[in-house]
């Protein structure tokens, strides 16, 4: 499998209006926009830095994934997104290797790309997500 680059942070915060502040007002960072994935139950925004990109995640139900690690967790990063060159042989390939996940076929995140996670079990505790663009 080829790894181009982090494609992005993922940040799960309360309130994308109230977290983008500091990634805006006080990084300068340009806000890209904002998109709702129903079914992830999560609202996205993304600041592109660079090469990579942060991403804001704010829970659009309180049983979504995002709602589950703010009650955990807190705010933070709460993954880190490889772009690969072709997500399903990276997957098949990790599934090869006996790599547990989270997803053994690609989802459509936000932006259309096609995404998958790894269990955080199998990366010593990184939430990490495949991500083609
Ligand atoms: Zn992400």
């Amino acid at each position: 499998m080829k790894v181009l680059k982090i494609d992005h942070l993922g940040i799960a915060v309360k309130s994308i209006d109230e977290g983008k502040k500091f990634w805006t007002d006080v990084l300068g960072l340009e806000f890209e926009g904002s998109e709702t994935v129903e079914s992830q139950k999560v609202t996205t925004a993304f600041f592109p830095v660079g090469e990579s990109e942060v991403e804001l995640l704010e829970s659009t139900a309180p049983d979504g994934p995002i709602a589950k690690y703010l009650e955990k967790k807190g705010e933070g990063i709460q993954h880190v997104a490889f772009r690969v060159e072709n997500i399903e042989a990276a997957l098949s390939e990790l599934k090869e290797k006996g790599v547990r996940l989270i997803d053994e076929k690609p989802r459509v995140g936000a932006g259309g790309a096609k995404i998958a996670f790894l269990h955080p079990k199998a990366t010593h505790g990184v939430l990490v997500e495949l991500c083609e663009k």
